[in-house]
């Protein structure tokens, strides 16, 4: 286990709790969907998360098919002193969705979506993913800010926050939230919307699985249907202009233009031109959401400043741009994560982010820089439970790979390249894009909002049922 890891330990170590064989069989009998163990035809398929250096074997997997499985599970796990984990779309960095020897509470049989074109809003069932809204939304030529990858759960990366493509058009997704329905740790049920349970409300835009599980979520959505986008590529002798450029650009530019700067290597196929295949390269994937006829003049003083070496950037369907890198991202490849949020971006620091990210060291891996402005600083920092609304960036350095022999290699050059960078950070950085680090980073990613949720934690969670997460310990 890294050191880190080890550090950010909380009691989670669990001894272990022995079930009779007739408890389970009562929570068996009490659920709609399924109850998976080990030595079960499935189990190991079961356990599986997204990132594959994630190794735990759950005492229990609950498949909740409905609100009364989940109320059920949390009751069993809560009686019987168990661990409790909750899984959504699988996606967690530090595999927060499972735990060994525990319960898992799986809500991926949660999965529906109703959008009501009339009021603007769509209901999401609370083991969905992003995918999932996307096509339901669509129809209606509408969307919901989210990520940048279709196959993430809707649950963890809204409570977590939620950046991507839309957060300068329409903010983070926890901006467009406009309820959520809660199985609390003593099993109740309830809604926490600005006028019920407003507390928890705040909490949840942000504050992650701390409070509860929540069984379904309602959205505000957008008038967004086909947007201009894609990723323009420079070769890395550009990197210095573009990055310079880059972030006196995305800091002026108006809402509708979106655009997060990359270090990558290129990959060794279609549709990559082949003479750019395996290359080290930099560049921005774009989102432009203003008006299709302003696109291309938009765009031609940044093609004529810096002609790409390749420009995929056009007319495309919003859930085709929210699906364009899942293939390249399957689930069980080796993932390791660091973070930070940054303010500015000084010629010194720009200077190390070319040292490193020009030694990208697989394909998979990569280094972004989300811009967290635009509508994502029209929220006070202390409206949500989400702090930094005075940052400019969300820098992520993922090390990803599919061969476990690997591991090293990714993790030195992430754990090396944030090294480096940290100094130049803001502190914190955002949750969801944070292995487990212990709960001073947990602290510094929430700042002076971490002593509120600590308070909205003692009072919906006091004996922190809930704390297979980035966890915010109850002050009781
Ligand atoms: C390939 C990839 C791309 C990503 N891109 C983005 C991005 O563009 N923008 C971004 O903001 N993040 C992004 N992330 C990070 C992502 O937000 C987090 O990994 C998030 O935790 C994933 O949520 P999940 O439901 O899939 O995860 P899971 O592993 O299922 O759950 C993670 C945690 O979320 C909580 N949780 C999940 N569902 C619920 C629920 N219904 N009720 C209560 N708690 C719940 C639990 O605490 C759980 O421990 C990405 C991750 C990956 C792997």
């Amino acid at each position: 286990m890294l050191k880190e890891e080890r550090e950010g330990q909380l009691d989670r170590s669990t001894t272990m709790v022995v079930l009779e064989k007739a408890q389970i069989e009562v929570l068996k009998a009490s659920l709609r969907g399924e109850l998976i163990q080990p030595g079960d035809e499935g189990y190991d398929a079961a356990r599986k998360v997204y990132n594959g250096m994630i190794d735990k074997r759950p005492a229990l997997i609950a498949r909740c098919a409905d609100v009364a499985d989940v109320i059920a599970a949390v009751n069993f796990g809560r009686e019987n002193g168990l661990l409790v984990s909750i899984r959504g779309g699988r996606h967690n960095a530090g595999g927060l969705g499972i735990c060994d020897n525990g319960l898992v509470i799986d809500l991926s049989l949660i999965r529906y979506t109703r959008v009501d074109p009339e009021a603007g809003t769509i209901r999401v069932g609370g083991g969905s993913t992003w995918g999932d809204v996307d096509h339901a939304t669509h129809a209606f030529g509408l969307a919901v800010p989210s990520g940048i990858i279709s196959t993430t759960g809707v649950g963890g990366l809204t409570l977590g926050g939620g950046l991507g493509y839309l957060t300068r058009k329409c903010g983070l997704a926890i901006d467009n939230l406009i309820a959520a329905d809660v199985v609390l740790a003593d099993g109740r049920f309830v809604t926490a919307d600005e006028q019920h349970h407003a507390d928890l409300f705040w909490a949840l835009r942000g504050g992650g699985g701390n409070f509860g599980v929540v069984t379904s979520f309602m959205f505000k959505t957008h008038p967004i249907h086909t947007v201009y986008g894609g990723p323009m590529l420079w070769e890395l002798d550009q990197a210095p202009e573009v990055i310079q450029w880059y972030r006196g650009f995305i800091t002026q530019a108006p809402d509708d233009i979106n655009g997060f700067f990359a270090f990558l290597i290129v990959p060794p196929g279609p549709p990559f031109p082949e003479p750019l295949h395996s290359k080290h390269m930099c560049g921005v994937v774009w989102c432009y959401t203003g008006p299709m006829e302003k696109a291309e003049e938009t765009f031609k003083p940044i093609r004529e400043k810096f002609p790409p070496a390749l420009d995929f950037v056009g007319p495309i369907p919003h859930p085709a741009l929210q699906s364009m890198f899942d293939a390249l991202y399957p689930p069980g490849l080796q993932w390791y994560w660091k973070a930070d949020f940054v303010n500015e971006l000084s010629d010194e620091a720009i200077q190390l982010h070319i040292k490193h990210g020009s030694k990208v060291p697989t394909m998979h891996s990569t280094m972004h820089l989300y811009p967290v402005n635009g509508a994502a600083h029209h929220v006070g920092k202390h409206d949500t439970a989400w702090s930094y609304r005075d940052t400019t960036w969300a820098e992520v350095i993922v090390g990803v790979d599919p061969d476990p022999a690997n591991k090293n290699r990714i993790i030195d050059w992430a754990r090396n390249y944030w090294d480096d960078l940290h100094p130049f950070s803001a502190g914190g950085a955002y949750v969801n894009f944070m292995m487990e680090e212990g709960e001073e980073r947990v602290r510094a990613s929430y700042r002076d909002n971490y002593e509120r949720l600590a308070a909205i934690k003692s009072k919906y969670d006091p004996a922190n049922f809930f704390r297979v997460n980035q966890n915010i310990r109850p002050t009781t």
